[in-house]
């Protein structure tokens, strides 16, 4: 009777593709452990459905070299290191050094992300600005490269202008007149002041801080709020110097 070990079997594997290997049972174990079509599991452990992948032998450097996503992995773009697939998704949507085509649909240019938001807001030609004149009232709006010409348009704007001076001029006379009135108040609240201060027969120490309206000289626009205010203290403290005063010296 012959060995069992003797016995000649075939590569477990040329069910699933074409090992030729013939040998005796005893040797099985040994040829298989090296066999070529063996499947082995990624050394990086990548998976898919959850699964660790297998590769045939044979197909596993070229895996681990080019296929796997766990391989390491440089951005072209820039210096950040990562696996394949952290590289190409999370940093790939994130690479400021990524070339990524401008958002202005007309403009063909590709660049860095990084330079974007640079691009769109002071170079791209397609980006829609607002005339350089808007603050005195030009509502145009167009492409960078097209409202140059717009604002060489001298007529328009000195149209623009001369509006804008005429509101001013009705605005600094209306000013004028608030300040005018707030003066005369003042004045008269200055009077009501002497007069309780003489009837009380004892020094009444009021206040006013009435800022020195000189008018012609001093810039209206903006001390008029700042009037306003000194204007509401001084009453409130004639107000309060009243109501403080005791009753028999009415
Ligand atoms: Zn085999
Ligand atoms: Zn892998
Ligand atoms: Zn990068
Ligand atoms: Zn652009
Ligand atoms: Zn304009």
């Amino acid at each position: 009777m012959r060995d069992i070990k003797f016995l000649e079997v075939r590569c477990a594997n040329i069910a699933r593709c074409c090992c030729e290997w013939i040998g005796c049972i005893g040797t099985l174990e040994e040829h298989v452990a090296k066999c070529e079509y063996t499947l082995v599991e990624c050394i990086n452990k990548c998976t898919f459905e959850q699964k660790i992948i297998s590769v045939m032998r044979k197909d596993l450097e070229h895996h681990i070299k080019s296929e796997c996503p766990n391989r390491a992995y440089k951005c072209k773009y820039c210096t950040e290191e990562g696996t394949y697939a952290s590289i190409m998704e999370d940093h790939g949507n994130l690479c400021l050094k990524k070339p990524v085509p401008c958002p202005n649909t007309d403009c063909t240019l590709t660049l860095e992300r990084g330079r974007v938001v640079e691009h769109v807001a002071s170079e791209c030609e397609h980006t829609v600005v607002a005339c350089k004149y808007h603050s005195i009232g030009c509502p145009e709006r167009k492409k960078r490269k097209d409202i140059v010409i717009h604002e060489e348009d001298d007529k328009i704007h000195l149209h623009l202008s001369l509006n804008k001076v005429s509101q001013l001029d009705e605005t600094v006379a209306q000013l004028n007149h608030t300040v005018s009135q707030l003066n005369g108040a003042v004045e008269q609240l200055q009077v009501v002041v002497k007069e309780l201060t003489g009837k009380t027969e004892k020094e009444v120490s009021v206040s006013i801080d009435v800022p020195n309206l000189e008018l012609e000289e001093k810039p209206v626009m903006c001390s008029s709020l700042n009037l306003s205010s000194h204007f509401h203290n001084s009453i409130s403290r004639v107000i309060q110097v009243m109501i403080d005063k005791p009753e028999d010296s009415v």
